[in-house]
């Protein structure tokens, strides 16, 4: 089957992911979908094909090298890809209308002539970069969802390929397709030893040449204050406004350490949310940074201004409650940079140059690392993710696929 069509398949399925559900996978639409992949595996003739209650796949291309000569199959590492099903509850992904812009010829793209939204070179200029290419867009009203379904679409049409194709000799491929990925949950009930591979890769990254191994250390921080109300008439010596405490303890952070002021590998604290009164107030923070030692020092000075607000206004006044959310995969990708390595030699030998960069953010591959399945996140192609603007341009997800293709068969020489 065509990848285009394949893909413009897939996003007719609504899978908006959901936090607030508590069920895996977190919609019902995700599973409906899971169930047409499931089928759509064994019909294109992958073996050892599995859906779980949660809504994972899993699935097996068998490696196909004899043992006549040099090698066999044994020898051979076995690779897998994956991608997630889900899409983000960011932008609506309910009766997505894709759209192709033939030969897009670097004007305004108007997505919705009735609604007047226009995707505008000015504002998203990196669409310059496909001029001449053939584009798909949204209708405006939802997202595309080539977030990640351009991943499943070249996994699954790189392994419909590989069964065509016996001539081309590989090792045992393995693939997985999870839920709720944009939640955060997708490496939740992902089996790392059923899934059996040396490495993978997951298909999630944005535009064409995107590979990352490198992603946040994350912790989530949660300052309680505690105060003390007294009718403000006779409040001499007796109130404690803990919302002014809060907030002297807020700017005792430093002033240009916050998302908006960072990039690259610059860490920050961010504040998500504050609520008080003058009985008792709550700050939110996310702290992130690359470096593990600069992480953990993030963490101590959290700990530290919570000490100092308790020495200024009594023992109990702030409390701190820190989780660790997930690390940095690079110590984990390190030792095996071979994994980064091939997928660089993949990219430039089917045309792509690699971009390799720090994600500013988390990755289920990141989480996978930890649970010794090493997982660098190649690109799925897309453009916006997460918005009515997303786009995908056709040749960055053909050359998704073959950079698939390539790291299949330079894996198995
Ligand atoms: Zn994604």
């Amino acid at each position: 089957m065509d990848i285009v069509d394949r893909f413009l398949k897939y996003v007719s399925f609504c899978t908006t992911s959901d936090e607030n559900t508590n069920m895996t996978p977190s919609t019902p639409g995700q599973m409906e979908f899971a169930k047409f992949l499931a089928d759509e595996l064994k019909q294109i003739g992958l073996r050892e094909v599995t859906l779980d209650k949660n809504g994972y796949i899993m699935a097996t291309l068998p490696g196909n090298v004899q043992g006549d000569n040099l090698q066999s199959t044994q020898d051979i590492p076995t690779i897998g890809f994956i991608a997630h099903m889900d899409t983000s509850p960011d932008a609506s992904g309910k009766h997505v209308k894709a759209r192709i812009v033939k030969e897009y010829d670097g004007h305004d793209i108007v997505l919705n002539d009735k609604e007047g939204i226009v995707l505008e070179t000015a504002k998203y200029p990196e669409i310059l970069r496909y001029r001449g290419q053939d584009i798909i867009v949204t209708d405006g009203k939802t997202l595309l969802g080539a977030d990640d379904k351009a991943g499943i679409a070249e996994i699954v049409t790189a392994m419909e390929y590989l069964v065509q194709h016996p001539e081309i000799k590989h090792g045992k491929i393995r693939v997985g397709f999870t839920p709720d990925e944009e939640i955060g949950q997708g490496a939740d009930h992902f089996d790392v030893k059923a899934f059996g591979a040396n490495w993978a890769y997951t298909m999630d990254g944005g535009a064409i040449g995107e590979l990352e191994y490198e992603n946040f250390n994350a912790a989530s921080c949660k300052i309680r204050v505690h105060g003390v109300n007294v009718h403000p008439g006779s409040a001499y010596h007796k109130m404690q406004n803990s919302m002014r405490i809060a907030y002297q303890l807020a700017v005792m952070l430093p002033r240009w350490e916050t998302p908006e002021h960072t990039q690259n590998y610059e860490g920050f604290y961010h504040l998500t949310g504050m609520s008080g009164t003058v009985e008792e107030t709550t700050l939110s923070y996310i702290i992130r940074d690359h470096d593990r030692a600069r992480f953990e020092s993030r963490k101590r000075e959290m700990e530290h201004l919570v000490r100092k607000v308790n020495r200024e206004y009594g023992d109990g006044t702030a409390e701190i409650e820190l989780r660790d959310q997930y690390y940095n995969m690079r110590e984990k990708i390190e030792p095996v940079m071979h994994v980064v390595d091939l997928a660089k030699e993949a990219m430039k030998a089917v045309g792509v140059t690699p971009e390799v960069k720090p994600i500013r953010g988390g990755t289920d591959g990141a989480r996978l690392s930890f649970e010794g399945l090493p997982c660098p996140n190649i690109f799925a192609g897309g453009e916006n993710f997460h918005s009515r603007y997303e786009y995908l341009p056709i040749p960055s997800l053909v050359a998704a696929e073959q950079v698939i293709l390539q790291i299949i068969q330079m894996a198995a020489k």
